[in-house]
C-alpha cells in the first residue's frame, strides 16, 4: 500500500478569517495519509491554530537563507519553526519565474534542512522546453543545481510542469509518471534515497485517482483546487 502525501500550496489566497473557515469544515472530514498546508505567511497563525489538535502539518510558501539580520520583508525559518511550521516549500515556478530565483534555492534549502525543517522542493519545466525535448535535461540541471547541498532526510521532491500550473491543463497520467521515474532514477543514482515525489499541475477531483495510481507518484501538491475544503478532501480520499 502506498504512503500518500497531499500538499496545498495556497500561494497568496486566504485572509486569517477564511483559513479559520475552511479548517472549521477541513477537519470534520476523516482523512488518511499525510497532509501538509502551505498558507500564506499572514496566515501561519490561524491555520497552526485551527490545526494543533490535528496531524495536519503547516509549511511555510518562502524563506529566507539567514535567522535574522536587515533582509526587509523576508520570513525567518526559524520563526516559522518557533510558530510550529514542520516544512518549507522552495523552488516553485512563481518563485522562480516571478522572483528569479535560481541559484539561491540550494541556499534556502540546505537552511531549512539545517534546522531539521522538511523541504518540498520542486522542479518542472515550460511548455517551450517540454516541446524541444528539454525536458530531462531542465530536471536534471533544477536537481543537481537546487539538491547540491540537501540531504535525503526530510526531503520531498514535486514535478510540477510549469505548463500544467494553475492552467487547467494537467499532464497525462502517462507524461507525469515518466517525469518521475526520470527524478526517481536521478535521485537514487545521486544518493537520495526514499525521497517521495509529488505531482502538482491542476490536479482535481477528477483527475487525481488514475495520477495516483502511477508507481512513481507518491501524492500530490495542489494549488487551486486546494482551496476549497470539498474539493481538497476528495483528493486526499483517493
Ligand atoms: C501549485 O501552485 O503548486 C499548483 C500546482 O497549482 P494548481 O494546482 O492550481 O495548478
Amino acid at each position: 500500500m502506498k504512503h500518500k502525501i497531499f500538499a496545498a500550496n495556497w500561494k497568496m489566497y486566504k485572509t486569517p478569517q477564511q483559513t479559520q473557515e475552511f479548517f472549521k469544515k477541513f477537519l470534520s472530514y476523516d482523512l488518511k495519509g499525510d497532509i501538509f498546508f502551505f498558507p500564506p505567511a499572514l496566515c501561519l497563525s490561524s491555520a497552526l491554530d485551527e490545526t494543533k489538535n490535528s496531524n495536519i502539518q503547516i509549511g511555510i510558501q518562502n524563506i529566507y537563507t539567514k535567522a535574522e539580520g536587515a533582509f526587509t520583508g523576508e520570513n525567518s525559518a526559524r520563526t516559522a519553526q518557533e510558530m510550529g511550521c514542520s516544512t518549507v516549500l522552495v523552488g516553485h515556478s512563481e518563485r522562480r519565474t516571478l522572483f528569479h530565483e535560481s541559484e539561491i534555492l540550494s541556499e534556502k534549502l540546505q537552511y531549512a534542512q539545517s534546522l531539521g525543517l522538511k523541504v518540498v522542493f520542486c522542479v518542472g519545466e515550460t511548455l517551450e522546453q517540454r516541446e524541444n525535448n528539454q525536458t530531462e535535461k531542465i530536471l536534471t540541471e533544477q536537481l543537481q543545481s537546487g539538491l547540491r547541498k540537501a540531504q535525503a532526510q526530510n526531503l520531498i521532491v514535486a514535478y510540477e510542469p510549469v505548463w500544467a500550473i494553475g492552467t487547467g491543463k494537467t499532464a497525462t497520467s502517462q507524461q507525469a509518471e515518466e517525469a518521475h521515474r526520470f527524478i526517481s532514477q536521478w535521485l537514487e543514482k545521486n544518493n537520495f534515497q526514499n525521497v517521495p515525489i509529488l505531482y502538482g499541475g491542476s490536479v482535481k477531483p477528477e483527475n487525481a485517482p488514475e495520477l495516483i495510481s502511477q508507481p512513481h507518484i507518491s501524492g500530490f501538491l495542489v494549488g487551486g483546487a486546494s482551496l476549497d475544503p470539498e474539493s481538497f478532501k476528495k483528493i486526499c480520499s483517493v
